[in-house]
């Protein structure tokens, strides 16, 4: 990759760059402390021109366009994310860290995100009511709700922002488009594109900067009719809070404690690998992360044993050189927060089986592999979100037991089982409460696969045809011909909605 020079980022805003009046904001690579980007943060009148923008150009160029004419930009954009990919790949390596092959085939993964919602700006539908009587039709349109305010998160930031912003647009809606101020480069290159792609001006905008500030204003701004978030629990219920108090609709993705179910009845070598990758991919800074690995106790010793053995070859260092297959912890904080985590992990009386080491180095903060086994259910470690390259094992006799230790969480986003037994599949995927549940498989996710959690994981859904419907809002329409015979004064007064 040829991209190793800094660039310096304005706003999007209007389809032109303009330089925000904050504070300059630098991302360095957090593998190796070499600095990636230069912004600045974005102050109240940055974000009001952003969804003025995004208003106008809503109301004048997109809400009317056909879903002909969004579906071409959508597949135009798709192209262009593929031709660009090595540059887009390259910002999103340098500024989460992550190993280039796994940056490279995330945005080959968004690229088809964008592809399948071009498909879908075409196909959006309501129904018919062609039987409530002579002369009377309804049907149900699906509208573009209108502005939508897209925060996203830094753990795969292309990715996450193309299971939404491509599906707003397929819907009619404008977006301003808020992203991790720790990963905002992709998401900005994402306004050059979508001109190129022939967008119109406005229709997206993107402001850069911090959540509490830049973020904040947008979740509170009158001119916003939805906010799409993607982040934490915490964060997520304040952006309910304040879409509540301005009467907005909220979609969240938040967090995940993931159940990754191992019977021993499955073909364990598949079972191992996908543990494994459902663990430690992103250095477990995944939403989707297996990180409660639930193992049949007769099987248990053994595939702990090989888990083990195969976690400790796991590569560990800055990506920048060959054959890392982990990367860094995004920034000091969340590595102190992991540290943590490993050690009440040790004080609450589980077993340390692999790593629970960590070091800081030439500006990068990295985190061994680290399997705990002998978790209870009770303890921090098996209920809470550690977002890091540590594994909870507990271990369960029954599938019922399984079950009920996988629900045994305040979170709901996905869950896994590997079984050879049809009826453990079918019992399992009935029975977990999840958003998405995986049998024999762990981590897919096509295009037309709805995507999202219940309980603390979220509300709503993104991605396939739901991901596109979350951006629209259904109007009424109810036509009678052939006259209005009715006429209220001097009749019986007859019930509305009968
Ligand atoms: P945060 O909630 O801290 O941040 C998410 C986004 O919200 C960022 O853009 C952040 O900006 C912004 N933000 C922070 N505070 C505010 C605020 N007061 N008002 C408006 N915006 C704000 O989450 P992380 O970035 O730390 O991401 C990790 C979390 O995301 C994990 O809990 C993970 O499970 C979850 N996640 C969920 C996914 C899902 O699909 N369910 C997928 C991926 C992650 P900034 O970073 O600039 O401060």
């Amino acid at each position: 990759m040829t991209f190793t020079t800094t660039r310096n980022f304005g706003n999007w805003i209007d389809g032109s760059w303009r330089q925000a009046s904050g504070r300059e904001i630098e991302r360095r690579n957090p593998s190796n402390g070499t600095l990636v980007s230069r912004f600045r943060d974005s102050t109240e009148a940055d974000v009001d021109m952003a969804v003025l923008s995004a208003k106008t150009a809503f109301r004048t160029k997109w809400a009317g366009a056909t879903g002909a004419e969004r579906s071409a930009v959508l597949a135009r954009a798709a192209d262009i994310i593929w031709r660009r990919a090595d540059e887009l790949a390259f910002f999103e390596m340098a500024e989460s860290g992550k190993p280039a092959k796994q940056a490279r085939v995330e945005i080959e993964r968004s690229s088809m995100l964008w592809t399948y919602a071009a498909t879908q700006a075409r196909s959006i539908t309501g129904d018919s009511f062609g039987q409530l009587g002579d002369c009377y039709f309804a049907a149900t349109v699906r509208a573009p709700l209108g502005v939508a305010a897209i925060i996203t998160p830094w753990n795969f930031p292309f990715l996450i922002i193309s299971q939404k912003l491509p599906f707003a647009l397929a819907a009619g809606c404008a977006a301003v488009v808020k992203p991790s101020e720790l990963t905002s480069a992709t998401t900005l290159l994402l306004g050059e594109i979508l001109q190129e792609a022939g967008l119109p001006d406005g229709v997206l905008n993107v402001v850069a900067g911090s959540g509490a500030t830049c973020g904040d204003l947008l979740l509170h701004h009158p001119d916003i009719d939805m906010i799409s978030f993607t982040g934490s629990t915490k964060v997520g219920k304040h952006a309910m809070r304040v879409g509540a108090d301005g009467m907005k609709k909220v979609s969240l993705e938040l967090g995940g404690k993931n159940a990754h179910i191992v019977m021993a009845d499955a073909d364990l070598d598949d079972a191992l690998d996908a543990a494994l990758h459902g663990a430690f991919l992103n250095a477990g800074q995944s939403c989707n992360q297996g990180s409660r690995l639930l193992l049949q106790s007769s099987i248990a010793a053994e595939f702990i044993r090989k888990f083990v053995d195969c976690a400790a070859r796991v590569t560990v260092g800055d990506t920048q050189a060959d054959g890392m297959l982990l990367g860094p912890i995004i920034n000091k904080d969340q590595y102190d927060k992991i540290v943590d985590y490993i050690a009440v992990g040790k004080a609450e009386g589980a077993t340390l089986a692999l790593g629970g080491t960590h070091r800081e180095e030439n500006g990068g903060y990295f985190i061994d592999p680290t399997v705990f086994t002998g978790v209870r259910p009770h303890m921090r470690i098996a209920r809470e979100e550690i977002f890091g390259p540590v594994v909870s094992i507990l271990e369960f006799e029954t599938l019922e037991d399984a079950i009920a230790l996988a629900n045994e969480s305040v979170y709901g986003l996905s869950a896994g089982i590997w079984t050879g037994n049809v009826s453990h599949a079918m019992k399992a995927v009935q029975s977990l409460n999840a958003g998405t549940v995986w049998v024999n498989t762990y981590l897919d996710g096509p295009a037309e696969l709805p995507f999202g959690g219940v309980g603390e994981s979220g509300i709503g859904r993104e991605v396939g045809k739901l991901g596109v419907e979350e951006f629209t809002d259904i109007k009424t329409v109810q036509i009678r011909s052939g006259g209005y015979s009715r006429r209220w004064v001097g009749q019986a007064i007859e019930a509305p909605n009968a």
